[in-house]
């Protein structure tokens, strides 16, 4: 663990912010403090934000749609504004990327990389914009002619976790402007300071007040509220399974109002005997290992075949031992710290209960001692059974459990052995191996020798208790209208009415 050398890059004193409604800033009533989780010190003063400040918010996005200020502008005129946004995003890049490190403790090189992403979503997004549209049918005979219009479903809601916070909003913002929605964005409470930074970009760029809205605080009384919320249209949620399920409970007890869900994952990584071993290593090691495992889409276990699993395991410990864990802000830290306390305890007795349980640890299994914040070895398990809870429960930590197989499948088997469904990976030179596990297993997203590759072009998404609905990609966009089916008669009529 190298020292801990941040320099200037910790602030003096806690930068403030303000909550954003309607084009302006407004003071916090209540103010909390985020600490930074690699280096203890208080780094942001968040505001607590009231059911008022809630209905505030509901109220301009309410007002911003129906009086058409952003719905009624050409798509090129939004992609103007979200390309606008995109050099925005380029200009405050380091910035951005610092308060990330600041409050999430991912390291500074990550951060700056996940940045590249977002200003690649607000691009895409903007392209989204302009092409846009409904269909036309003209099969329906001489006299009727049809059209689909896809109009924007109105003001949307978007709840965040704490994991990737920017890049998340990302994946989502533009998409959901562009299809002429506004928003009422609610961040995670220890990581809301990029989401305010965001406002202050678009203003810039030139985006109509109550079009994009933030409100600030805790899950339970802000994020609940905006589920609850009859002025909401629509909600988008990214977080946990638990919570996605209240997000249900909550549109069906108010005013059925559409969901998309992107929820929990315990993703497989299957690895069989043909593949290049030191490639498959090095994508489980980075598979499981990104972002502390605080990952969505981590490849939490790894199914091996058994001839090979050995050497496998063997290669792959080795490799997630030289991972440089440690300060975020040293340019060559790979990870860094976990992010909230909470997190921190839930790994580290995921790690004790797979002790208990008679897994087996070939590396890692403890926390890094240095005597500020929170760092936790990469961490693998062997001779994990099906029914372990290492086995079973998403961990969101770096802890990656191995499971062995014998046929193609008993590796579809056990990869489809969850609940959830959101991304998963094979590794094989055999294509009609690697084609076949790609078909038969259920996941949103699947990579095959690779690993979390791939840009906002494509949905993302999860099947099962994964979620519902997609982001990014043009589908992103139109998960955010709803379409309206048109009928225009040509000519005469043809009358009911006869006599
Ligand atoms: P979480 O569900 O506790 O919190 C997510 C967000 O929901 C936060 O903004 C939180 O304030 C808010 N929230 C909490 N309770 C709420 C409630 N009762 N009503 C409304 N909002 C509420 O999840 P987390 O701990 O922040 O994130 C970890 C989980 O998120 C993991 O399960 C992970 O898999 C999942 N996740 C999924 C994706 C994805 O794209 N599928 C991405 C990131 C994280």
């Amino acid at each position: 663990m190298p020292e801990m050398t941040p320099g200037t890059a910790l602030p003096e004193t806690p930068r403030e912010f303000g909550f954003f409604v309607d084009g302006k800033w407004h003071k916090g009533q209540e103010m909390f403090d985020r600490h930074s989780p690699a280096h203890d010190v208080p780094v942001t003063r968040i505001p607590r934000c009231t059911t008022d400040d809630l209905d505030l918010a509901v109220r301009a996005a309410r007002r911003a749609f129906d009086d058409r200020r952003w719905s009624g502008l050409s798509g090129g005129a939004r992609a103007a504004v979200l390309l606008r946004a995109a050099e925005g995003l380029r200009r405050r890049r380091d910035e951005i990327a610092r308060w990330e490190v600041l409050e999430n403790g991912k390291p500074v090189a990550q951060a700056s990389g996940e940045i590249d992403h977002c200003i690649a979503c607000f691009e895409t997004a903007a392209g989204a914009a302009r092409l846009l549209h409904g269909d036309s049918f003209n099969n329906l005979g001489d006299g009727l002619f049809g059209m689909t219009l896809r109009e924007p479903i109105g003001v949307v809601g978007l709840i965040t976790p704490w994991n990737f916070p920017f890049l998340i909003l990302c994946e989502r913002a533009p998409f959901i402007l562009a299809s002429g929605c506004t928003l009422v964005v609610k961040p995670a409470e220890v990581t809301s300071a990029t989401t305010l930074i965001l406002a202050d970009i678009l203003s810039e760029a030139g985006i109509p007040a109550g079009v994009y809205n933030v409100v600030t605080g805790t899950g339970r009384e802000i994020g609940q509220a905006l589920t609850e919320h009859v002025g909401i249209d629509m909600l988008s949620f990214t977080g946990s399974t638990a919570v996605g399920r209240s997000c249900v409970h909550a549109s069906a007890n108010s005013n059925l109002k559409k969901l998309g869900l992107e929820l929990g994952g315990k993703n497989p990584i299957i690895v069989f005997a043909d593949a290049d071993l030191e490639d498959a290593a090095d994508g489980a090691a980075f598979g499981i290992s990104f972002n502390t495992g605080q990952c969505c889409v981590s490849s939490s276990r790894l199914i091996v075949e058994r001839p090979v699993a050995e050497e496998f395991e063997r290669i792959l410990a080795r490799k997630m031992e030289k991972i440089r864990v440690g300060d975020p802000f040293d340019p060559e830290t790979q990870i860094g710290a976990i992010t909230t306390e909470t997190q921190n305890k839930t790994i580290l007795g995921y790690i004790e209960k797979g002790k208990a349980e008679g897994a087996k640890i070939v590396t890692g299994g403890a926390a890094l001692k240095t005597g500020h914040g929170r760092f936790i070895q990469p961490t693998l398990f062997s001779g994990v059974t099906p029914s372990m809870s290492i086995a079973r429960d998403e961990i969101f930590g770096p802890v990656l459990s191995s499971f062995h197989f014998d046929t193609l499948e008993e590796a579809i088997a056990l990869a489809n052995d969850t609940v959830y469904g959101l991304s998963a990976s094979v590794w094989s030179k055999n294509i009609d191996q690697a084609l076949t596990v790609t078909r038969r297993v259920q996941a949103g997203r699947f990579w095959v020798n690779t690993i979390m590759a791939g840009g906002p072009e494509t949905p993302t998404g999860g099947f099962k208790q994964s979620g519902w609905g997609r982001e990014t990609g043009l589908l992103g966009v139109e998960e955010y209208t709803q379409v309206k089916s048109v009928h225009i008669e040509t000519g005469k009529r043809s009358h009911w009415i006869t006599s």
